[in-house]
């Protein structure tokens, strides 16, 4: 079993006071913190290591560059991609959906063609393929969700047409949790020739994900959301996807040859990576995961699901409490309301009490607007949480409902 008191010491912020009391973050599903291991690395590259990327021949430069393909192949390892060049770093998981859908939409998305989503879907995967639609006169189809907080499957033969290109799904829901069968998904889809993205940005952290198992087309995440840094993130495509696309971004690194009659463009991944590519970041991230396999992902995916266990028996305990979300299969991941007390008010008297959790629509307004409400409370559990900190959340809460209801 996981030493979660161990695993702390290597998260030193988790190790302070907030208004006098005792952290408890519990907002993971919008940001993780980092391991002493990324934090050293970072502080090395920036104090004694750092050169752009593929641009030198000089010492800096040069190790820098092998320890940013290092990273790449570090990556393609942790999501069990067959090629390297199939591993391309981006800024997160947005700019990583909005790529596929410059990219993807300019070569084969036409006027009168569809697009697929669930009705679980956050912002930045619904956003970018709107917008797709607009640019090129197709329309957006939603899967709708179920009440348990499920994708009603059943809907999605209905759904496809011949007109499908893509279809874009969550691979775990950032407001109910749940985790979506991908793999039966993908499988769908492509008895249809649809391709499919699966956005992991919530999945990752909690799930092994192996992406030719699962033979998804393209795979998004973040790394500021697996313990990694911000501002860099990971976009992984099949290879002859990648292949067939158009660049999306002109500029450094992402060419072979500039005329100014044409331009002749760099293979893969450069291809896809123009400018100053968040190289640091991207060592980090490579860190974060190495440091996720040490711990033990097996380990970690049973502590989080006994700390998922923990937490909802206790929460609906608390008079009141309304769960929204109760697949079977769900990660660590719990949003709900007390009554008719605004999640706001929950989130300002926790705060308080030094418990950071997250409140509002969780940039999912669809989905939260579905059940007729404006947001609800999120906590998120990370490996490194205690069942301590989830019953400093229910006193916590206990204290809600004597000051609120
Ligand atoms: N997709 C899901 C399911 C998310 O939860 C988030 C962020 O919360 C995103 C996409 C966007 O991630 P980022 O802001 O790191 O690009």
């Amino acid at each position: 079993m996981l030493n979660v008191y161990k695993i702390r010491e290597d998260f030193p912020i988790l190790d302070q006071q907030v208004y006098g009391k005792p952290l408890v973050y519990l907002d993971n599903g919008a940001t993780t913190q980092k391991p002493l291991v990324v934090l050293e690395t970072i502080d090395k590259l920036y104090n004694r290591e750092n050169g752009n990327v593929h641009r030198g021949v000089h010492h800096l430069s040069t190790i820098t560059t092998e320890n940013y393909e290092a990273a790449r192949d570090t990556i393609r390892k942790y999501i069990h991609a067959a090629h390297t060049h199939e591993v391309i770093f981006t800024h997160g998981t947005t700019s990583s959906i909005n790529a596929v859908a410059f990219s993807f939409g300019e070569k084969y998305v036409h006027a009168g063609d569809e697009i697929i989503v669930s009705g679980m879907e956050h912002h930045a995967n619904i956003v970018p393929w709107q917008m797709l639609c607009e640019r090129k006169e197709a329309r957006l189809k939603v899967l709708p969700v179920d009440e348990t907080g499920d994708l009603m499957l059943d809907k999605l033969e209905d759904l496809i047409s011949d007109k499908t290109r893509l279809l874009a799904v969550t691979q775990v829901s950032n407001v109910l949790g749940t985790i979506n069968p991908v793999k039966e998904i993908v499988e769908i889809a492509h008895a249809h020739d649809v391709p499919v993205l699966v956005d992991g940005a919530q999945g990752i952290q909690h799930e092994k994900t192996d992406v030719r198992d699962i033979d998804c087309d393209f795979y998004v995440f973040s790394g500021h959301k697996i313990y990694g840094p911000t501002g860099v993130g990971v976009l992984y495509g099949k290879e002859k996807w990648l292949n067939e696309m158009p660049p999306y971004q002109g500029g450094g690194d992402m060419i072979k040859k500039v005329t100014f009659e044409k331009t002749l463009y760099e293979d893969l991944p450069l291809k896809f990576e123009a400018g100053t590519m968040n190289y640091i970041g991207a060592i980090g991230l490579a860190r974060a995961l190495e440091y996720l396999q040490k711990t033990g992902l097996d380990q970690i995916i049973a502590w989080e699901k006994a700390l998922l266990d923990y937490a909802t028996e206790k929460l609906k305990k608390i008079p009141g409490l309304h769960i929204y979300g109760n697949s079977k299969q769900k990660a660590s991941i719990i949003s709900f309301l007390i009554g008719d007390i605004h999640h706001y008010d929950t989130g300002m008297i926790l705060d308080k009490l030094g418990i950071a959790v997250r409140t509002g629509h969780h940039c999912a307004e669809p989905l939260v607007e579905s059940y007729g409400i404006t947001g609800t409370v999120r906590a998120s559990f990370a490996f490194y949480n205690t069942k301590e900190e989830v019953d400093v959340l229910y006193n916590g809460l206990m204290k809600v409902v004597e000051m609120l209801s």
